[in-house]
């Protein structure tokens, strides 16, 4: 039996944070992961379109200049570096108009005043509030476990305060109508919530001031999505961890009530003589451990887990030149955009895309964002050529069940080119020199932890949010189970490559064991103005 202080099941960003944090706290770590290449949802495909580089999962890093690991565990020293576009966002139109988000805000401002002076001046207050006043109070919030109500109640007062929690009352299209009145303008911010996977039901727009607040802190990692858990990695190597692959975790060792190790599939045993942690989803580590460690309400919730009723489905493309989109004639500073919606003309057309996903069908409008990276960083793609993708939004199960997206792989792959030659008309066979079709299907294959192509590790509904995510009987992301703490995205503040729920965890363990922090912890959230 191999054994170190503390074992961490799963080697995407949120397991290889915590190991990283405590490894420079001096604790010998061994981080498990079952694939053979460590990443989870921050991995970088170069097989499938050779020569091109393909971010299969997440691509938008946001907030990484206010996210503690960068600085904590020198992330740059270890080969980490990020790119933050000047023109983060756009959202363009079959009509050939656009709205342009810009890190400057008067150049915001002026787009989206060509279609609401009103809309502007609204944009211009909300970022003064969340994107500088209350960004401090966000990155609190973030970084730090997740409080009961009259906790947070407590710490927050003022008016402002009042106004960030009265969006706790609305749904994601009504958190929308209640700031802006332009039909364009109110698409594009009900596709950019949509984007963060959260769910139109009541509650669920609370999270609008936290992701108001990264709108234009879009960053592409340099090198592909991969360079992030690849430094965490080897920050945990500098220490004295361990980060192994092929270690397919199938149990929790409990003794006496307490988590000890974990036994592998291959029937190896692991020790973990301080502690176990799992990065890996909530109801996965119930049966793992064992369900009867876990109070009722738990185990039936970890059986009643929202996964989310949208995926997405990825079409990557090789490509001669960057997609030009028609909408560059009605604002040229769309052919330098990030990150590019499209698909969507008004908000019931948003809407219907939903229902659809919610019904397991398949769309009939295709929406969603994409990039083309290699406009801003070439090591995306061979010289002289490029590499984008979209991701419009899709159901995990069509038509009967998720199989079907074998069948329909090829005319799939059809159909999501055509939609996007509507936007960007040089995507011609001439200019194509390949595609991939990443389906909902093959997220879920790839990344076991991503159950039924979760994007977020469980759905952002008021349920399965703040102090309920995953069950306010597991806080701070501690268990029942003595020794045994939960670190991935389905735990602390969600999903999102931002290492809140690693870090979140790294705390609550470094408090447990009464270990020196070399870390200062983000302060607790407060306000009081
Ligand atoms: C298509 C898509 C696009 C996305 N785009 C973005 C984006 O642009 N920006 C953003 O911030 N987020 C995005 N996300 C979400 C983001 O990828 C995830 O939220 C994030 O990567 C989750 O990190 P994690 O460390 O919690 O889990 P994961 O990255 O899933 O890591 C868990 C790891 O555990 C491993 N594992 C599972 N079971 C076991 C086991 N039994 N034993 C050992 N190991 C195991 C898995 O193989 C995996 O490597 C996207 C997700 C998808 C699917």
């Amino acid at each position: 039996m191999m054994s170190f202080d503390g074992v961490v099941i799963g080697a995407g960003h949120n397991g290889l944070t915590l190991a990283a944090y405590l490894a420079r706290a001096g604790m010998k770590i061994a981080v498990l992961e079952r694939n053979p290449r460590l990443g989870g949802g921050c991995s970088t495909d170069g097989d499938q379109l050779p020569g091109f580089r393909l971010n299969l999962h997440a691509n938008f890093y946001m907030g990484l200049s206010r996210c503690p690991l960068i600085e904590d565990l020198e992330l740059f020293r270890y080969g980490f570096s990020y790119i933050e576009p000047p023109v983060q966002q756009a959202a363009v139109f079959r009509d050939g108009t656009g709205i342009v988000i810009h890190k400057d805000l008067d150049k915001t401002c002026a787009s989206l005043a060509r279609f609401s002076k009103q809309d502007a001046e609204t944009f211009r207050e909300l970022w003064h509030t969340y994107c500088v006043e209350m960004r401090p109070l966000l990155v609190s919030l973030l970084y730090n476990a997740p409080l009961p109500r009259e906790q947070l109640l407590d710490r927050l007062s003022g008016p402002q305060a009042k106004e960030l929690l009265s969006h706790a009352q609305h749904d994601l299209f009504s958190v929308v109508r209640k700031h802006f009145v332009d039909e364009r303008i109110r698409t594009l911010f009900t596709s950019y919530m949509h984007v963060i996977t959260t769910e139109d039901v009541a509650g669920a727009g609370i999270v609008f001031p936290a992701i108001f607040a990264n709108i234009a802190s879009f960053t592409l990692p340099a090198g592909g999505a991969v360079s992030l858990v690849n430094a965490l990695a080897r920050a945990v190597e500098a220490g004295e961890g361990e980060v192994v692959t092929g270690a397919d975790v199938k149990e929790i060792m409990v003794k006496n009530g307490r988590a000890t190790g974990v036994k592998l599939a291959d029937g190896k045993t692991i020790e973990g003589s301080k502690f176990v942690a799992s990065a890996i989803d909530f109801p996965r580590t119930v049966q793992m451990a064992g369900e009867e460690l876990f109070p009722e309400p738990v185990c039936e919730k970890a059986k009643a887990w929202h996964w989310g009723n949208h995926s997405l489905v990825t079409l990557h493309l090789a490509l001669r030149q960057a997609p030009a989109y028609r909408a560059e004639a009605f604002d040229p500073d769309i052919a330098r955009a990030y990150n590019i919606f499209f698909g969507m003309e008004n908000i019931d057309e948003v809407a219907s895309c939903f229902d659809d996903c919610a019904a397991k069908k398949f769309p009939k409008v295709l929406m969603g964002n994409g990039a083309c990276n290699s406009q801003f960083d070439p090591t995306y793609a061979p010289s002289g050529r490029h590499s984008a993708f979209w991701w419009p939004f899709a159901p995990y199960s069509v038509d009967g069940g998720p199989q079907n997206w074998e069948r329909h792989r090829a005319d799939y792959s059809k159909r999501v080119l055509e939609y996007w030659r509507v936007y960007a008309s040089n995507l011609d066979d001439r200019n194509v020199l390949g595609s991939y079709l990443f389906t909902p299907l093959d997220i879920d294959r790839l990344n076991s932890n991503m159950r039924q192509g979760a994007v977020r590790m469980g759905a952002y509904v008021p349920n399965q949010l703040g102090i309920n995510r995953p069950h306010p009987l597991l806080p701070g992301s501690r268990t029942p189970v003595e020794g045994l703490y939960l670190c991935g995205s389905s735990s602390g503040n969600g999903g999102g490559v931002n290492g809140a729920p690693g870090y979140i965890a790294a705390n609550a363990i470094a408090d447990d064991l009464r270990l020196k922090r070399p870390w200062i912890p983000v302060p607790p959230p407060e306000w009081r103005h």
